[in-house]
């Protein structure tokens, strides 16, 4: 028999095409999404309002697939990781980070990343592979889940996601796109557009696609106010340059009259990028975009050969573009004692995916 559907894989417009395949009413869409992601209901049996005889089709034609989790670690601030592991060789982290008015999730599109900037621990790793959108979705599902088991705290909801954990989602832009549609679906989880953030690096013609299909929020990995500096932290630079991307930005926000703008991020690395020339540098290939900045002290790992700026840098960094009329927020590190840190979510990753590709090559070996 063919495999069974995940049906986390499918939102709610390709839900209601799979059931009027499948002979059904298209309403049953909004009734087992409703079952799925608002009562986190996961047995067919117990879907009350469906007829019998339709519980037991979903038995045999769909499922809901959950990944194993291989770690949940808690730290000293209320920040909480686990480590989802899908298959062999494919585990990937999530990150819940408290505050006191809002619970930001911020979840992995990629098993690794291709992108290769040489500060981020994903890049240093590689790529595996995509997540599906089931695979991206359901860490939502699993963090809501898991905190609201949580007996310690009311306060740990999701009120935001971020992909911003690894992987590059608009290189994964056909399974990313349905799983922020399903973020965004008053009949899954209902997040309105401002509390849902997508990051990217900057690839300029997903850019320009994203803005005709949705209007979520963006963030944009800026990291360097020139070319030349950007080509070498940020490779992807080379094929879409500043001017281009700062254009689809533009664009972007323009299209979905975003209240707040583009989140620029820019990570502080010690005497490559946070003079106060770079900060000038900053202002000026801003101007007119409506934005802010935010700048995140660089998460030293293993093997990266960069060093955080110095907090007087960080400091005189944010002020120069305050007093130039822009909003500069630096990044609060969150969940150092679990390596939990965004960007930086990965910890022993690299040394446990390496393990992981080891195993894998050696399964398909002996097969
Ligand atoms: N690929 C996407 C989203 C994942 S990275 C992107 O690049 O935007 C999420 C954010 O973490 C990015 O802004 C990234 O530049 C930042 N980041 C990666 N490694 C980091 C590190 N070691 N320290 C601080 N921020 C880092
Ligand atoms: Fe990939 Fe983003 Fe890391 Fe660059 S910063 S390697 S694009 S995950």
């Amino acid at each position: 028999m063919a495999d069974k559907i995940n049906l986390f894989d499918l939102d709610r417009e390709a839900m209601t095409a799979w059931f009027i395949d499948n002979g059904e009413k298209p309403f049953r869409a909004k009734q087992l999404l409703k079952w799925i992601y608002h009562e986190r209901v996961t047995d067919f049996d117990a879907m009350t309002d469906l007829s019998k005889p339709l519980r037991e089709k979903l038995k045999n034609i769909a499922e809901l697939r959950f990944p194993t989790i291989i770690a949940d670690k808690t730290a000293s601030d209320g920040t909480r990781k686990w480590i989802f592991r899908y298959d062999c060789g494919n585990s990937i982290e999530a990150v819940f980070i408290p505050e006191d008015d809002r619970g930001t999730l911020c979840i992995s599109s990629q098993a690794g990343c291709a992108l290769a900037c040489p500060f981020c621990s994903t890049g240093h790793a590689g790529f595996n592979r995509n997540l599906t959108t089931g695979e991206i979705i359901v860490q939502v599902w699993l963090a809501k889940d898991i905190l609201n088991c949580d007996r310690h705290g009311n306060n740990r909801v999701v009120t935001n996601v971020v992909l911003m954990g690894m992987g590059e989602p608009l290189v994964n832009f056909n399974n990313v796109l349905p799983a922020t549609r399903l973020m965004m679906d008053d009949h899954a989880f209902g997040l309105s557009k401002r509390r849902v953030t997508l990051s990217t690096s900057g690839i300029v013609p997903a850019i320009h696609a994203l803005r005709e299909v949705t209007d979520l929020s963006l963030a944009v990995s800026l990291h360097a106010p020139n070319d030349e500096l950007r080509n070498q932290i940020v490779p992807v630079n080379a094929r879409y340059g500043l001017a281009a991307l700062l254009d689809a930005c533009h664009q972007y926000v323009r299209h979905n009259g975003q209240h707040g703008g583009v989140t620029w991020e820019y990570v502080m690395l010690r005497d490559v990028n946070d003079s106060l020339e770079h900060a000038r540098q900053l202002a000026e290939l801003l101007r007119g975009i409506p934005g802010k900045i935010n700048l995140i002290p660089f998460n030293a790992f293993p093997g990266s050969r960069y060093q955080c700026s110095r907090r007087s840098d960080i400091l005189a960094f944010q002020r120069y573009l305050t007093e130039n009329g822009y909003v500069a927020t630096i990044r609060k590190t969150r969940g150092e004692d679990i390596d939990a840190a965004c960007g930086q979510l990965v910890g022993q990753f690299k040394d446990r995916l390496i393990r992981e590709r080891k195993q894998t090559r050696k399964e398909v070996e002996t097969v």
